[in-house]
């Protein structure tokens, strides 16, 4: 088991990885249980449609051998249910089951039951607790921890949200055994991420482990997730608010993704952590052709890439537009400063930093040349 501490000034909490930990759920989560067992209330669970009927059965088991009873808001899986309308049938659900501040409420599923609940408990009653139980790897390396929660709007994803940090997560990383195997490359580009931005030996791994992490070999697995935690959690701690750029960092690759998945209408056709992947790769060309990093190394990157089942090459992709219809997309990034869009850049394998100097029309020239 590891046990690996998210260092918050009055919001510490600990983030629990042990495989089979959801048999065993009433016993990992006793200390966030407390008041509902005085009061005999259900315990407030979310899940999606998915989630709900791989796992509640699991969790209830665990939960009726220690006395208490769940009671499950289930949405459909899918960015849909970070809406308005959910939100309001949640806070809703949240109110009428009598939740109060000190009680937690449990989300279990992806990033997007977990943005979801969380940003429900940020505002129910002024601020509820709420635990994450993260079901895809996605989840399990980046959402579930950092406190950012979030619903999306028609004005764009995750404009409206809060900061608000569980009281725990708990990851079981048995539970990807039912993932598809598509998810589970997408949430192996953040993986990827962690050591390109800052770990060449963790990235060092991946490029002789990486087949078995995809493969959930349980060793390979617990060892990915738990760098990949200590990680985001070592930023989070620094930058909680992503106010001194620090916490800036987790998004190499992701202003380049985020015009891929805009493009492609944040669709099926590209994941995010597809998105990610190649925009990792852009990131890594483009630092190369402003020499910051050695051409080898950006080729290293992009065969991590690869090897995984991840996009390298946006040429392949189909995307019927410009560089600087690509470029365009970054203009409405929520980062954008006047006329320049802060670029994460790389100048080494494992060393990511933020340039402030990057030109959107060279951006665009430099997309052309990769759309060919
Ligand atoms: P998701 O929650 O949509 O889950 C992906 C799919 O996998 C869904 O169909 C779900 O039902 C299914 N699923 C989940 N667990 C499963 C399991 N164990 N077995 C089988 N199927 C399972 O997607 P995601 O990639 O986990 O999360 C994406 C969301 O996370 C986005 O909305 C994104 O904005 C958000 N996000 C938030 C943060 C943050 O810091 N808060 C960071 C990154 C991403
Ligand atoms: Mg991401």
């Amino acid at each position: 088991m590891a046990v690996i501490p998210v260092a918050l000034a009055g919001r510490s909490y600990d983030v629990t990885i042990e495989s089979g930990a959801l048999e065993d759920f009433a016993g990992y989560a006793r200390a966030c249980l407390g008041g509902f067992d005085k009061s005999g209330r259900a315990v407030p669970f979310v899940a999606d449609r998915n989630t709900h009927r791989l796992y509640s059965d699991t969790v209830e088991r665990s939960l009726s051998k220690a006395g208490f009873r769940a009671d499950w808001f289930v949405v459909e899986p899918g960015e849909a249910a970070k809406s308005w309308p959910v939100l309001e049938k949640l806070t809703d659900w949240l109110l009428d089951l009598g939740v109060t501040r000190s009680d937690h409420v449990f989300a279990l599923g992806g990033g997007v039951v977990g943005d979801l609940t969380g940003f429900a408990c940020a505002i129910t009653k002024r601020g509820c607790g709420f635990v994450q139980i993260p079901t895809t790897l996605l989840a399990q390396v980046d959402s579930s921890v950092g406190g950012k929660t979030a619903i999306n709007t028609r004005a764009g994803k995750n404009l409206i949200g809060a900061f608000h940090q569980p009281s725990a997560v708990l990851i079981d990383p048995l539970v990807l055994g039912t993932l598809p195997d598509r998810e589970m490359r997408a949430g192996y580009a953040e993986v990827i991420k962690y050591g390109l931005l800052g770990d060449a030996e963790f990235f060092g791994w991946l490029e002789a482990n990486g087949t078995d992490v995809l493969a959930r070999e349980p060793e390979a697995l617990s060892h990915a997730i738990a760098t990949s935690i200590k990680a985001k959690a070592r930023i989070v701690a620094e930058d909680e608010r992503e106010t001194t750029g620090v916490r800036a960092l987790l998004n190499l690759g992701h202003t380049f993704g985020h015009a891929l998945e805009a493009e492609t209408g944040f669709s099926d056709r590209l994941l995010h952590g597809e998105a990610v992947a190649a925009g990792m790769v852009l990131a890594a060309r483009y630092s190369a052709r402003r020499d910051d990093l050695s051409l080898s190394d950006a080729e290293r990157a992009a065969r991590a890439i690869a090897h995984a089942g991840l996009p390298s090459e946006i040429s392949t992709l189909a995307l019927n537009a410009s560089g600087r219809e690509l470029a365009d997309h970054m203009r409405h990034d929520k980062k954008m400063e006047g006329d320049t869009l802060p670029f994460l850049l790389l100048k080494n394998i494992g060393e990511a930093y933020l340039a402030r100097d990057v030109d959107l029309a060279d951006i665009a020239a430099f997309l052309d040349e990769q759309l060919q």
